[in-house]
């Protein structure tokens, strides 16, 4: 999978370890093992999906982190983008709003020996503020936009990654703590729900 990802263009040497450490295969259903490392998203239950590894890889690699951040999180999901984060940074605090997705994911990351991810049950559409500030932060979730809730709780050299767009359709964007926008391609990611997400 790593070799695939150096030919997609993920450069970024770190990461590149990073996901070659974590076991993408204990993060999908029993039924998918056998496609854990192909280059698509899959289902987790919920009606919610497991990134694809370009689009994990290519976010951790824009996320630009340090080995002393601490990381926010926006939809853990499975459990596998925090796993990749925890394996580069101080600390992940990663947020999930169904409670059976974030039980699952914070027994695996238990399991598979993670002591530096928390993995908390809740809306974060506002961020998380109990552990404000973040040196980065990532949502994994189609959003419309960061809200300004969000943007106050990242320190002053932090950056936000996050899919930005419609429904249908985002662009992966990076903005730092100054507002400073860069735009990345289109995406497409399972939407944000909650008080500042997608009604439905
Ligand atoms: N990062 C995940 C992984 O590695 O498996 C994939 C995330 S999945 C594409 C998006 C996740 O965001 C879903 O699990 C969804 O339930 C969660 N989500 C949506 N709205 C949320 C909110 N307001 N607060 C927290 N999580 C949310």
């Amino acid at each position: 999978m790593v070799r695939q990802l150096e030919r997609f263009g993920i450069r970024d040497r770190r990461v590149l370890d990073a996901i070659a450490r974590v076991p993408r295969e204990e993060f999908v259903g029993p039924a998918d093992r056998d496609v854990a490392y192909g280059d698509h998203a899959l289902q987790i239950g919920e009606g919610q999906t497991i990134s694809q590894p370009y689009v994990v890889a290519r976010m951790t690699e824009l996320l630009a982190t340090e080995p002393e951040h601490r990381v926010l999180e926006v939809g853990t999901g499975s459990g596998y983008q925090a796993a990749v984060l925890a394996e580069l940074v101080r600390e992940v605090i990663s947020i999930e709003r169904h409670a059976s997705l974030a039980d699952a994911a914070r027994d695996l990351l238990r399991r598979l020996g993670y002591t530096n991810v928390r993995v908390i049950h809740a809306d974060a559409s506002l961020g998380y503020p109990p552990d404000a500030p973040y040196d980065r932060i990532l949502i994994t979730a189609a959003t419309p936009r960061i809200d300004p809730a969000l943007a106050t709780q990242l320190s002053v050299e932090g950056r936000i990654v996050a899919p930005i767009g419609d429904l249908d359709l985002q662009e992966l964007v990076v903005r730092d703590a100054r507002g400073r926008e860069e735009h990345h391609g289109p995406v497409r990611f399972v939407p944000l729900r909650g008080q500042a997400g997608f009604r439905g």
